[in-house]
């Protein structure tokens, strides 16, 4: 793919994030084909779980975007010799690309990470409120996993930003003009795309 960094090529991963269908099997579990959405990953292949409460589960797509367009951050986890590590960051969803888009500084540990182990998965949680007295929680929230990459043309990390602002700022216009006056503005940031695999919704009321 043009103008992206490709990370973590290893264990069978090709160019258009599927994996060869000989490296997928050989004895592995085999992960239900319920990831023909969008772009397909597989690292080692995870048996799908079923949600235990499936009344709680969301299945329509619209209202888990309405979740994850309701929010401004996510908890974000990767991995690397597993060992875990988890960071919240802001995003910008767009449900055309089913992707979401990233800023952040140039390097850093989370990017080590990435670089390495490009498959991440990440939870967004509208919260509702705790219910108290009743040692429960209302929410809805959306899981999401993928594998994420560096936007290095400059196009791209335009658009990647632009749906950044588009989903944080009530007018993301005046913020564009302000801080992205010019084209060197984009070599300030470093702009990551999160290609969403797979996502499931739950609710609990
Ligand atoms: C609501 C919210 C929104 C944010 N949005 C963004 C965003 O859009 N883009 C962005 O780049 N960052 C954002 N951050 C900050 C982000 O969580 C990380 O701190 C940041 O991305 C640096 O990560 P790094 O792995 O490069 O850390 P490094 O600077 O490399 O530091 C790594 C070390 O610092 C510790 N550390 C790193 N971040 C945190 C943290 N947040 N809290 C406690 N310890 C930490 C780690 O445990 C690790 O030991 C946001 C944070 C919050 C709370």
């Amino acid at each position: 793919m043009t103008g992206d960094e490709h990370w973590g090529e290893k264990n069978g991963a090709t160019d258009n994030g599927s994996r060869n269908a000989s490296a997928v099997k050989g004895g592995k579990p085999v992960v239900e084909e319920r990831w023909t959405r969008s772009l397909r990953y597989h690292v080692d292949p995870m048996p799908t779980y079923h949600m235990r409460r499936a009344e709680r589960e969301i299945v329509e797509r619209s209202e888990i975007d309405a979740v994850l367009c309701s929010q401004r951050y996510m908890a974000l986890a990767m991995c690397r010799d597993g060992e875990p590590y988890v960071v919240t960051l802001n995003y910008g969803y767009t449900a055309q690309e089913n992707a979401l888009y990233f800023h952040c500084a140039h390097n850093g540990l989370k990017l080590d990470i990435l670089r390495e182990t490009p498959h991440v998965c990440a939870t967004v949680v509208e919260d509702l409120g705790y219910r108290e007295g009743e040692c429960s929680h209302a929410y809805r929230s959306v899981v999401v996993r993928g594998r994420m990459r560096v936007v290095t043309d400059r196009d791209g990390k335009a658009h990647g930003l632009r749906v950044l602002l588009a989903h944080q700022e009530k007018d993301p216009g005046s913020v564009e003009r302000r801080q992205l006056p010019d084209d060197t503005a984009y070599d300030r940031a470093t702009v990551l795309r999160l290609d969403i695999a797979e996502i499931t919704g739950k609710r609990s009321d």
